[in-house]
């Protein structure tokens, strides 16, 4: 487990996903692409499950999306998020790769807190973009989302 920051949880790098995260560092959201069919994949790993080629690009994305899901945790959590309760988790459906849903959070800022945006804001098919910041000071950067206007 990785280290935690102000006991939030930053993710665990593996090495198959370990280039998601180097380009997240750099504020760049990539996703894995097949070299052979053109398909993304997520989660990272190593195999196309589409055509079952080895051979992998990452391709950088609009970091525009949609709000597919989201849930309005409530305790009980871990301590840290307790603290922040309520908040919304939310998956959001990439523009440039329809079939890939990545978990994160919609803030009001980049390093706005988990509690920034009021759940009641938040609709399936609300427009979002990504930005990149660590959920706690001291912790990884990672995909947040801020709502688009409109
Ligand atoms: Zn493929």
């Amino acid at each position: 487990m990785a280290e935690p920051a102000a006991g939030f949880l930053d993710p665990v790098v593996d090495e198959d996903g370990a280039p998601f995260w180097e380009y997240a560092a750099r504020g760049e959201l990539r996703v894995q692409t097949c070299a052979e069919c053109g398909e993304p994949r997520f989660p990272p790993r190593p195999c196309c499950p589409h055509c079952r080629s080895f051979a992998d690009t990452w391709r950088r994305m609009s970091g525009h999306g949609r709000i597919w899901s989201f849930v309005v945790p409530h305790p009980p959590l871990l301590p840290a998020y307790a603290g922040v309760a309520p908040y919304n988790a939310v998956l959001v459906e990439l523009t440039d790769a329809p079939r890939i849903r990545l978990a994160g959070n919609v803030v009001a800022a980049p390093g706005a807190p988990l509690d920034s945006v009021d759940p009641a804001r938040l609709r399936i098919g609300a427009g979002v973009r990504v930005v990149f910041a660590p959920a706690a000071p001291g912790g990884m950067p990672v995909p947040r989302w801020l709502l688009e206007r409109g």
